[in-house]
């Protein structure tokens, strides 16, 4: 008999895991079973929808607040619905404690969980959810895109006006925010580098 898992999609920004939450959410419908998508209320974009970057939504079935026990609110969920799957869009904005309950939800309750999120931040470091996610999740599935350059893109970089910041906030929410564009480690170095450069100049002309 197959075990429930708790599995982690990653990518950076624009590599289709939205869309990729959607294919899922519909094919998992299709065949039959009851599936629902849920995300952390830090995500203002399309407010109770997931939405794609090309447009389509799916109805998110609750939001996750800071403080919430997902494990006590799925097990109350389950009171009144069967459930087969749950699919968590912008898994990367979790905290580490809701990362845990939703392993218990997979072990005890024995429901399937798929996350959807973001590797690392503007930063290239990693989002609390995401870093318990690779601690706890089994299987990882990376979402691979290319950049420009042929590498894979794994940097979310974060751009004011189209020009590249590397100091902030470690949540800017795309679109609302600020802009980002992914792109691969190296490209990512070389555009620090150039903007590090750029200010030196500055400060030495003052
Ligand atoms: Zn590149």
């Amino acid at each position: 008999m197959k075990q429930p898992y708790l599995k982690f999609c990653f990518g950076a920004m624009g590599c289709g895991k939205t869309r990729k939450l959607q294919g899922d959410y519909y094919s998992k419908v299709q065949d039959g079973f009851e599936a629902i998508v849920i995300k952390p209320s830090i995500d203002v974009k399309g407010d109770n929808n997931t939405l794609a970057r090309d447009g389509g939504s799916v109805e998110t079935t609750f939001l996750i607040n800071k403080k919430d026990n997902i494990y006590i609110k799925i097990a109350n969920y389950l009171l009144e619905h069967n459930l087969d799957f749950i699919l968590v869009d912008e898994a990367q904005f979790l905290e580490g404690h809701h990362v845990e309950e939703l392993s218990n939800v997979v072990d005890i309750l024995g429901i399937n969980v798929i996350c959807y999120g973001l590797r690392t931040d503007f930063k290239g470091n990693l989002f609390e959810g995401s870093k318990r996610l690779f601690e706890m999740a089994d299987p990882l599935e990376p979402i691979i895109r290319q950049c420009s350059c042929g590498n894979n893109k794994i940097y979310n970089m974060r751009l004011y006006d189209g020009v590249p910041v590397f100091e902030g906030e470690q949540v800017a929410i795309d679109g609302v925010d600020a802009t980002y564009e992914s792109v691969c480690r190296k490209c990512y170095k070389d555009a620090k580098k150039k903007v590090l450069s750029r200010s030196k100049v500055k400060e030495f002309k003052k």
